[in-house]
């Protein structure tokens, strides 16, 4: 029987996660509950929607030469996608017979054999790190970072191409000491060709309201423009490419 996946939704002309045109698919599920999370929609109940790998990938086929042309392709996020690693690892396979790139947007937190399979047929890994000291990381997630570093370390010595992503929110990580040492950190790994800083934003907090969660960050502004530039400077000073 042809296995299927719970998805939240798919956005046909994504901009923001990897290269080019993608296909953006956002998985149900995550195990983390990071107090900006912008889809909280993702994490249980609510809508979703249950397709098979073929179902998926012919509607994919539909935007195959945008993507091509664009230098894009699929990404899978949520959510984390990864919480449905067998589903994505067919769904991969069948893009990389069909020459369609294939990103995998993660916070690393699940890592195991059947995780491991997912990059035979990945390209890129969009690799979301939230903090780097134990006691921010679980702050900001309610979560140990222990696994998104053995995950990183694992990327690394199967040098999977990996661009690292840091959402800097003011009050919550924002606290430079631990960010140089996330930026020396991500140094030391050869396989992250970019790195990502993105500054909080706010666009998710109706999705909060809409579930009844407490949105702990009501108050919070987003973060200076000089603080963004500190961030950035942080990790080029160390000859990261950052954007
Ligand atoms: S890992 Fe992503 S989807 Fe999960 S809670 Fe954090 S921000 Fe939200």
């Amino acid at each position: 029987m042809e296995i299927k996946g719970k998805i939240h939704s798919v956005e046909t002309c994504g901009t923001v996660d990897g290269p080019g045109i993608r296909y953006v698919i956002f998985f149900k599920g995550c195990p983390l509950r990071c107090v900006y999370c912008h889809n909280p929609d993702t994490w249980s109940g609510g809508e979703s929607k249950t397709v098979s790998v073929s179902e998926l990938f012919s509607d994919i086929k539909n935007y195959q030469d945008f993507m091509r042309f664009s230098g894009g392709g699929v990404t899978v996020t949520g959510g984390e996608p990864l919480v449905q690693s067998d589903f994505i690892y067919e769904l991969f396979k069948l893009c990389r017979q069909n020459n369609i790139h294939t990103v995998v947007d993660t916070s690393g937190n699940i890592f195991n054999e059947s995780v491991k399979k997912v990059f035979e047929y990945t390209d890129l890994v969009l690799l979301d790190i939230k903090a780097f000291s134990d006691d921010i990381f679980k702050r900001v997630t309610g979560k140990s970072i222990e696994n998104t570093l053995l995950f990183a370390k694992w990327l690394d010595e199967n040098n999977i191409d990996t661009w690292v992503r840091f959402v800097f929110v003011p009050t919550v990580n924002d606290d430079f000491d631990d960010i140089e040492k996330m930026a020396d950190y991500v140094k030391g790994l050869k396989n992250v060709s970019r790195v990502e800083v993105l500054p909080f934003h706010k666009m998710g907090e109706y999705k909060w309201e809409e579930l009844n969660l407490d949105y702990e960050l009501k108050d919070v502004l987003p973060p200076k423009k000089e603080d963004i530039e500190r961030v950035k400077k942080i990790f080029s000073d160390r000859g990261l490419n950052v954007v």
